[in-house]
C-alpha cells in the first residue's frame, strides 16, 4: 500500500474507537436503524479515511448484496462494510453507502465527555491466587 493520507473534516463526526481517526461526518448519517452480527450499526452516505477489502457476495437479513469490508486506514481495524450492489429492488437505496458498526466507532460527544464503553472483559481483581 502507498502512503496513507488522513483527512480531517470540520463538523461533528464519528471516529474509529481504536485510534480516533475520523471515519464519517454526522451530516452524512443516513440511518441509525441498522444491525449487524455484532450489534447496532449506522448507515452513512459517505465515509473517509478507510480502505476497502475484497468484494464479496453476502446474504444478509435484507437479501443478497455485494459488499466490501471497510477498514480504518490508520489502525487497520475492520469498522464496517460498504454496499457496492443490492440485488433486491427494495434495497437499491443502499448502493454506494457505508455501514459503520456502532461498537467500533465513537462520536465527538462521547469522546469529549470521556464516555467510553469497553466491551472487553476486564481482569478480575478478586481472585484468590
Ligand atoms: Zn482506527
Amino acid at each position: 500500500m502507498g502512503r496513507i493520507f488522513v483527512v480531517e473534516r470540520e463538523g461533528s463526526s464519528y471516529r474509529c474507537k481504536f485510534c480516533n481517526t475520523q471515519l464519517a461526518l454526522a451530516d452524512d448519517l443516513a440511518s441509525r436503524a441498522f444491525h449487524c452480527r455484532r450489534g447496532k450499526a449506522y448507515l452513512f452516505n459517505n465515509a473517509i479515511n478507510f480502505f476497502l477489502g475484497a468484494l464479496e457476495d453476502r446474504i444478509m437479513l435484507s437479501g443478497s448484496h455485494t459488499v466490501a469490508d471497510i477498514f480504518c486506514c490508520t489502525c487497520g481495524q475492520i469498522v464496517g462494510w460498504k454496499y457496492e450492489a443490492a440485488h433486491e429492488k427494495s434495497q437499491k437505496y443502499k448502493e454506494g453507502k457505508y455501514v459503520l458498526e456502532r461498537g467500533r466507532i465513537v462520536d465527538d460527544i462521547e469522546f469529549s465527555t470521556g464516555f467510553y464503553v469497553d466491551s472487553r472483559s476486564s481482569i478480575s481483581d478478586s481472585e484468590d491466587n
